[in-house]
């Protein structure tokens, strides 16, 4: 045994910098990003990004900083070289982007890189050139303060690597968009991006966020973007803009968050972002968001990935929850739903599709789904689906639905629905002081407002309203059943009948009474009183399914909201219902009562707004 060969063995420090290099660099923009760290740590209020090729030929970036003295910009090439902590503790209260001080070390490692670094406006600095992590040459050169990293060739000693990169513009992009982050971070810095020296952004400095996100995003966003600004004490701050519910993205790229000024893309902030925006966008729609939460650094835990785009929280939910209330908050109702016109929704017509979406969404990207139906329920697809075909077809006939009437609320005295009233009986706001001038096509209410004029989809009111009140009686305990005159015997296969008998309590819960009735048939002796009669024996298996579903996965709450939705939209007025004045009064008041009512839980728009002006220039009298 004692003959036998060692066999490990310390890696030389240059390979450990390659590997190193392999978590930190991964593609150009991962350069750019470790740069622009550098610089905005250093102060700059001034960043030029140069890029050729997409940056695989060369990325240059100058900046205004600080700079550093000869012996730092020689330490600067060292592994766990940084200025930036020096005991443990500054772990936990880290106010810079950078800590880890392996980023240069890392791209030297798997490049040509030249430093200029100057930190004194006497104009005297230092040149270091390295190949492949290892000093070739260095000078004193006359340069302005601050400093200059020239990384070219990246991936020239590793051509494993260099065969995942992607096309120019891929790579362009990628780099594009971490300098978008950067930018959205910090608006009082100027930064340039030239790729083969055309200027692809220029962005001055800017008092405030808004001006930047103008700049970035597009100035047309602004009217749909709502100021948000909570905090609770000093520990916890959240700022930003986020957009209002009609506008919308096809993908969750749009949102962005930072926490301390650091970009982030953490799945409990994520998750929360959506959470805001609970039953106001349509499935597989999202917001556009950017927001910076300040937090105690000692709360958070930025050293959990090399590339720091991950976090962990102390208090998880409680940051989770303060987020997901503070949009909700800003989103809450009147200021924006007012200012939604047919010009502002049309103008998004490219974010916004008027194709129902609730099919299958996929959650592929972890974001959670928001709204009625999830892929995993496919069983529960039908109900929906087809509501929202009623919604749409306007020619459809096969739908001959008994109206659903809910009397103004002082009618409904003594009355079964009364307890369905919503909290806040006088309902006087913006819905109730609209002057009613009829239906059209028997699916839009015409309202006016002042010289606007006001279009409401009464089925998406209605399946709003209906949702709220399901939602208040739920919360309050039992929603109010009504027991049927003719019990509705359900022969149901396996798996439904088992759902079935597993879940009565819950089913009691939410206004169904069953009783077993031998075998696999049950019978079905009451329903929730909002439902009247129909389609309520499909409903109830669709929602015993749901049950066993969630009984399995534990996200109740969730859930219970999306079975609260199917409910409502199996409770309301279709498309293609005549409705008298009074029951038109009636809608209004009712959306009067709740919260978000300018969406139908499904996220579709509930309401669109045409200014006199629109309407004047279709006549050419504008
Ligand atoms: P870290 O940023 O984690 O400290 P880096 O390897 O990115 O590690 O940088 C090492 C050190 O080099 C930094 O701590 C900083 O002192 C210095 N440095 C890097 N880039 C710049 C720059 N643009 N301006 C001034 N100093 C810089
Ligand atoms: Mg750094």
């Amino acid at each position: 045994m004692a003959f036998m060969k060692n066999k490990i063995h310390v890696l030389p420090e240059e390979l450990c910098n390659k590997i190193a290099a392999g978590e930190v660099v991964e593609r150009p923009s991962s350069v750019v990003k470790e740069l622009l760290e550098n610089s905005l740590d250093a102060g700059a209020s001034d960043i030029l990004i140069e890029l050729e090729a997409g940056g695989k030929g060369l990325i240059r970036i100058t900046d205004n900083g600080c700079g550093m003295n000869r012996q730092d910009a020689f330490l600067s090439f060292e592994r766990h070289a940084t200025s930036k902590i020096r005991t443990d503790s500054d772990l936990f209260a880290l106010t810079t982007l950078g800590f880890r001080g392996e980023a240069l070390a890392s791209i030297a490692s798997v490049s040509r890189l030249r430093l200029r670094t100057c930190n004194n406006d006497e104009g005297l600095g230092q040149q270091i050139y390295a190949e492949g992590g290892k000093i070739k040459n260095s000078d004193e050169v006359g340069l302005p303060q601050g400093t200059t990293v020239e990384v070219r060739n990246l991936f020239f000693n590793l051509p494993a690597r260099k065969k995942f990169l992607r096309k120019e513009q891929t790579e362009l992009g990628h780099a594009a968009d971490v300098v978008t982050k950067q930018a959205l971070a910090n608006p009082a810095v100027s930064f340039r991006l030239k790729h083969n020296d055309r200027t692809m952004l220029e962005l001055r400095r800017e008092k405030g966020v808004r001006e930047r996100v103008a700049a970035l995003l597009g100035r047309s966003l602004l009217p749909d973007l709502l100021p948000l600004e909570r905090e609770i004490g000093a520990e916890l701050q959240l700022s930003g803009l986020i957009s209002q519910p009609q506008l919308t993205r096809s993908a969750a790229s749009h949102i962005y968050t930072f926490i301390n000024g650091r970009y982030i893309r953490d799945r409990v902030v994520q998750h929360a972002v959506m959470d805001g925006y609970r039953h106001l966008l349509m499935k597989g729609r999202y917001p556009v968001v950017v927001l910076f939460l300040k937090i105690d650094p000692a709360q958070v835990d930025v050293n959990v990935h090399p590339t720091k785009h991950e976090v962990r929280f102390r208090e998880q939910s409680m940051v989770h929850d303060f987020i997901a209330k503070s949009l909700q908050q800003t989103l809450r109702p009147a200021e924006w739903l007012e200012k939604t016109t047919l010009e502002s929704s049309v103008a998004n017509v490219e974010h916004y599709s008027p194709e129902p979406q609730i099919q299958v969404v996929k959650a592929d990207d972890g974001m959670p789904v928001n709204g009625s139906v999830r892929e995993t329920s496919g069983y529960y697809l039908h109900p929906a689906e087809s509501c929202q075909k009623n919604h749409f077809s306007s020619e459809s006939n096969e739908q001959q639905f008994v109206p659903t009437v809910y009397p103004p609320p002082q009618s409904g005295k003594g009355d079964d629905i009364a307890q369905y009233t919503l909290p806040g009986s006088e309902a006087t706001g913006f819905f109730t002081r609209l002057q009613i001038l009829g239906q059209y096509h028997q699916s839009y209410i015409l309202c006016q407002d002042g010289a606007d004029l006001i279009l409401i989809d009464q089925h998406a009111a209605h399946e709003r309203v209906g949702f709220e009140k399901l939602r208040h009686a739920y919360a309050a305990g039992t929603i109010p059943s009504q027991t049927l005159l003719f019990p509705e015997v359900l022969e149901l296969d396996f798996n439904s009948a088992t759902a079935l008998g597993d879940n009565q309590h819950e089913l009691e819960t939410l206004g169904f009474e069953i009783e077993p009735f031998g075998g696999k048939s049950f019978a079905l002796k009451a329903i929730p009183q909002l439902l009247e009669n129909r389609s309520a024996a499909r409903l109830v298996v669709d929602v015993a399914l749901e049950l066993e579903r969630v009984g399995r996965t534990g996200q109740l709450r969730e859930s219970i909201d999306e079975i609260l939705i199917l409910m409502a939209c199996h409770s309301v007025i279709r498309a293609n219902q005549a409705l008298v004045t009074v029951e038109i009064k009636a809608l209004l008041q009712e959306l009067d009562r709740i919260d978000f009512k300018a969406n139908c839980p499904h996220g579709r728009p509930v309401m669109q707004r045409m200014t006199l002006t629109q309407i004047e220039r279709l006549f050419r009298r504008q």
